[in-house]
């Protein structure tokens, strides 16, 4: 766990999330400000800061961040259509930097 992490402090149980799947190595959430009607963050338990950190680190976890998303999506019903972003940096947007994707859908996305 790394200090004043946040979503360190949920994987950890002391910040109350809205979780929709919980297994060994990963916790799924539903996001405090959705952007679609279903969005979900998948979080690796294990701290890594951004997607290229976990990458770099251990990427057999990166994968299964991938096929834990999918099932997320399953889960929630969207499994036909849904998006998957990880946004990487503050220019980016990155505001938690605790690696998470964002599993998006449940309506018309935008195209990007
Ligand atoms: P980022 O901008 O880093 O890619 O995404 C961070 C996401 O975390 C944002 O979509 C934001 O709404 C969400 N978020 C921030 N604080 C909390 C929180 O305390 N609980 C939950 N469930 N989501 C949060
Ligand atoms: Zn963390």
């Amino acid at each position: 766990m790394a200090d004043d992490c946040l979503f360190c402090r949920i994987v950890a149980g002391e910040i109350p999330a809205t979780v929709v799947r919980d297994s060994a190595e990963f916790l799924a959430f539903r996001d405090i400000a959705p952007k679609a009607p279903v969005h979900v963050l998948v979080v690796p338990k294990a701290h890594h800061a951004d997607v290229a950190a976990l990458t770099a680190a251990d990427a057999g976890l990166a994968q299964r961040l991938l096929a834990e998303a999918a099932e997320v999506a399953r889960g929630e019903g969207i499994g036909g259509g849904w998006r998957l972003v990880f946004n990487t940096g503050a220019p980016a947007g990155q505001t938690v930097f605790h690696v998470h994707a964002h599993v998006l859908g449940g309506g018309r996305i935008e195209g990007m």
